[in-house]
């Protein structure tokens, strides 16, 4: 007989979870606190063009995903792009991503050029992640690359993301980007980045009509707001509709909300989830009548900017007008999490216009910025020792999100990848 489990989160990770049980004969039933599913991959209505609040592109080692595609019959729609990326130092825009463009790179030396690509090669071979684990990340790149390939190349990614948590972060979890783009090629010189047709709603939407369709529900605008346990046993769940009993909870919502929503768990692991540092993101999203750049990527290197980089969707994803977004990511404590949208809107048009002088208020159509609080969990050093198995020490009652994949980066690939897995051995 199928089990009826509650699910917390209709993000990628909690759809897979659903998607998983019900797929195996369980009723899966799935809580969502928004009016949408999709959580950062959720989309909306751009004056007229539906597309998601944060950026989402996809490489051909998201393994999970394209699963997932393919047992729902979406593969069709997935494209693959060779994308350019690019360079804004000095400033000026130069071609990025391949050994050619680091060799021409303006504004660095030689020996600073050739550390940087052997140390970006070597990255992409590896695959074992544990000699770096308790690495520091900064520490780890300055080794290879020397300190004036990291002061151009890196330096900026690292303070416009992480600020004050640059200093302590894991040297495998950043390594694990550097690989995951660096394998998404065709060859050395040629890169390859996917896209959905329709977006991430394709996948979701899919997703959430297998899950109906094999016996499970979703429901929105119903947050969890306490997960009841009696007897180190799950009993429930309360929403705002009242009590519902469930002997098997999972939940996918981000580590910061459990000691709200679970606060009778052990002090000890209460501790360890409050322990989690996160990211937070205001990403701009701009419509323009024509082209910022050539470039799907753009890191950024400029003391005027306080930005790690820009990506200009539409240079991936064919659309009628140019999409480009602009992440300002920042701890959510720090004080600019606090400005209004229009301080944000009014940088991205300063910067701009200085990456292309032609761009005038009227090529500007749209623009809009949107806030995930809690967009990154930040991967310390030794990261999984410091937070609690999935399973937690209670009947019935699993925990996790984007971090829990650590040393991957949040990705959708990798959320439903564990989601599956974590579904599986939940009700076994
Ligand atoms: C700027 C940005 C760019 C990104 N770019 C990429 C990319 O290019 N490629 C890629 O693969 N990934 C990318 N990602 C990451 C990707 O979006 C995430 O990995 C993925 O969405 C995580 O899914 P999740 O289900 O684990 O978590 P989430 O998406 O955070 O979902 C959690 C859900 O839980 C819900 N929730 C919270 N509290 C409650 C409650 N009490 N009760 C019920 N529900 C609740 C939330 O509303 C949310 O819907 C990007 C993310 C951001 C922010």
């Amino acid at each position: 007989m199928g089990k009826k489990v509650a699910v917390l989160g209709a993000g990628p990770m909690g759809l897979a979870v659903a998607y998983q049980l019900a797929r195996d004969g369980h009723h899966p039933i799935v809580y969502e606190a928004d009016d949408r599913i999709g959580g950062m991959t959720a989309a909306f209505d751009f004056s007229g063009l539906r597309i998601e609040r944060y950026y989402h592109f996809h490489c051909i080692s998201d393994h999970a995903f394209l699963k997932v595609l393919d047992e729902l019959g979406l593969s069709e729609k997935m494209r693959w792009i060779p994308t350019k990326m690019g360079y804004w130092y000095l400033n000026q825009l130069q071609d990025w991503g391949n050994p050619v463009a680091l060799l021409k790179f303006r504004g660095l030396s030689f020996i600073a050029k050739f550390r940087y690509g052997l140390h970006a090669f070597i990255s992409t071979k590896r695959d074992d992640w544990k000699p770096l684990d308790k690495g520091n990340a900064v520490q780890w790149i300055q080794r290879w690359v020397g300190p004036e390939a990291y002061e151009v190349l890196w330096r900026r990614l690292f303070d416009y993301k992480f600020y004050e948590y640059t200093s302590n972060l894991s040297a495998a979890w950043i390594w694990s980007r550097i690989r995951r783009i660096g394998r998404s090629r065709y060859s050395l010189f040629k890169e390859k980045l996917g896209y959905l047709e329709g977006g991430s709603d394709t996948l979701l939407h899919g997703m959430q009509f297998d899950i109906k369709k094999n016996g499970g529900e979703v429901f929105l605008k119903t947050p969890v707001t306490k997960v009841v346990i009696e007897n180190d046993s799950v009993k429930g769940i309360q929403t705002p509709n009242g009590f519902e009993q469930f002997d098997t909870v999972i939940s996918t919502i981000p580590l910061p909300f459990i000691p709200r929503v679970i606060p009778d768990l052990p002090s000890k692991i209460l501790t360890q989830f409050k322990n989690v540092k996160n990211i937070a993101v205001v990403c701009v999203i701009v419509k323009l009548s024509k082209p910022l750049t050539e470039y799907f990527w753009l890191n950024i290197n400029d003391p005027e900017m306080d930005i790690p980089g820009i990506v200009e969707y539409s240079n991936l994803r064919p659309l009628e007008y140019s999409i480009v977004y602009v992440p300002f990511y920042m701890p959510g404590e720090h004080p600019k999490f606090a400005q209004p949208d229009e301080v944000f809107l009014g940088k991205v048009k300063k910067y701009f216009k200085k990456i292309n002088p032609k761009l005038t208020d009227d090529d500007y159509l749209d623009i809009r910025a949107s806030r995930y609080r809690f967009a990154q969990p930040i991967g310390v050093p030794g990261y999984l020792e410091t937070i609690p198995n999935a399973k937690l020490p209670i009947n019935g009652l699993w925990v996790a999100d984007t971090s829990y994949y650590y040393p991957e980066d949040r990705g959708i690939s990798e959320s439903i990848d564990f989601g599956r897995k974590m579904a599986q051995d939940a009700v076994r």
